[in-house]
């Protein structure tokens, strides 16, 4: 006798899942990809992020990208958002 367990475990989309779902284009066309500022993408606290911001400004998934960000419980900034574990501390 063959017994299978069945399992229920959510399995949440990866960022270059998702961002193809986008309506407002696909995730080739992120803004951000292949930038070379790592460290933009995670500031300190005290630390601006105005050049993610106005590299995520240009970004045509941009509302995709704060939505996933925010669902998913991911940090740093996202859609021209910081967020701390998907919660959103500097819009
Ligand atoms: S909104 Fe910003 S972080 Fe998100 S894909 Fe676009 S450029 Fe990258």
């Amino acid at each position: 006798m063959t017994v299978r367990a069945e399992t229920t475990a959510v399995v949440e989309p990866t960022l270059a899942e998702l961002l193809p779902l986008s309506d407002s284009g696909d995730w080739h066309r992120a803004a951000c990809r292949g930038d070379p500022h790592h460290e933009a993408w995670f500031p300190y606290p005290s630390q601006d992020f105005d050049y993610a911001r106005g590299v995520c400004g240009d970004c045509p998934i941009r509302a995709a990208c704060g939505e996933f960000a925010a669902r998913t419980g991911q940090s740093g900034v996202w859609g021209g958002h910081e967020f701390d574990r998907g919660r959103l501390i500097r819009p």
